[in-house]
């Protein structure tokens, strides 16, 4: 039986944190066997935020980096960038023909991202899901592995596909969801979702004095003041953090946040190292990898190729069946 097609996308708008790494990219390494892999560095959609693109090519290629440091393999899978296979443009103003403004309008993600740069609503934003179902048809993926945030966008593309399906025959399946089995990740801050926009992450290739200055400044339980405090685990993101990078003495540490036994500033050192050694081999391997530029192009302009060979005749029959042909 033909193996089933994965999609995802992840925006070259900095390097991958942690937040994107357990909740999208350890997920992307772990399907490449079970599904033919499509991953696409999604510059265009970058573009809905940022104001100054003048680091945008440095970004993909640190995107592209840091997805092969993390271990995906461009001989499983196809690694491209959004742009490179610009009849994604020509599909995504297509489907904008069959998407009530209604449903894009009330997107949470939509909302929140207008509170966040109210100077720059721009009709791109709003489209967002819009050019993301057209990222996952164009290459007709059954399977979308993303985060928690990025649900609410995967049911509209649901409700678009499953439009056009009904108004111009079955073309595309449904994609499904594939979320990691962890929720999402919350910041530094220990306020909002870690986003590599919000600057409240940590990133991946942080270097390990790096990982314990920004770990060390981490926000914990706020009601504990005093040294002496008892901590309350269930309200301390660094605690959550630990859930992830130090689950084996987790039990301990929960006696020992209750009764005082530690403070803040040793759980956080803890924390630190816990990470320095679970990223150890991503970060060494993307360092080997940095060497080399040029097998970082070869990957993506090998897999625009690949990419574009399975999105152009999706593109045709869309035409077709739309009227266009
Ligand atoms: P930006 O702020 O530019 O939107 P981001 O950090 O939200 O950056 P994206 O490129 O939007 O990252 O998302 C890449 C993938 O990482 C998506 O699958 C998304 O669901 C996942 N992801 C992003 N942030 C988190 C998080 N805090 N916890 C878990 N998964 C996340
Ligand atoms: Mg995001």
């Amino acid at each position: 039986m033909a193996k089933q097609r994965v999609f995802s996308g992840i925006r070259p708008t900095g390097r991958i944190h942690i937040g994107n790494f357990l909740g999208a990219v350890q997920n992307y390494v772990k399907l490449q066997d079970e599904y033919e892999s499509v991953y696409c560095i999604v510059d265009v959609h970058a573009l809905t935020t940022l104001e100054d693109t003048s680091n945008l090519q440095q970004n993909i290629m640190e995107m592209a980096l840091d997805m092969l440091a993390a271990g995906i393999d461009p001989k499983k899978s196809i690694l491209f960038v959004q742009s490179h296979v610009p009849e994604v443009m020509e599909l995504f103003t297509l489907l904008g023909m069959v998407t009530p403004l209604s449903w894009l309008m009330r997107v949470p993600t939509f909302k929140e991202k207008a509170r966040q740069q109210p100077e720059n609503v721009n009709y791109g934003l709003v489209g967002y899901p819009v050019l993301m179902t057209a990222d996952i048809i164009l290459y007709k993926a059954e399977v979308v592995p993303v985060g928690e945030d990025q649900l609410p966008h995967l049911e509209l593309a649901r409700e678009i596909v499953r439009r056009f399906n009904d108004k111009f025959g079955p073309t595309f399946p449904e994609p499904e969801a594939r979320l990691t089995q962890f929720p999402t990740i919350i910041g530094l801050d220990g306020k909002e979702k870690m986003s590599k926009s919000l600057g409240n992450f940590l990133e991946v290739s942080a270097t390990p004095e790096e990982t314990r200055k920004k770990i060390g400044a981490a926000v914990t339980d706020v009601t504990r003041i005093r040294r002496t405090d008892f901590g309350h685990p269930q309200m301390c993101n660094v605690y959550s953090l630990r859930k992830y990078f130090t689950q084996d003495v987790l039990d301990d540490l929960t006696v020992a946040c209750t009764t005082a036994k530690i403070g803040c500033v040793e759980c956080k050192k803890q924390l630190a190292e816990g990470i320095n050694r679970a990223l150890g081999p991503v970060r060494e391997r993307r360092a080997e990898i940095a060497k080399d530029p040029a097998y970082i192009r070869d990957v993506l302009a090998d897999g625009a190729k690949r990419a574009q060979a399975l999105a152009r005749p999706t593109l045709e029959e869309v035409k077709k069946k739309m009227g266009l042909e």
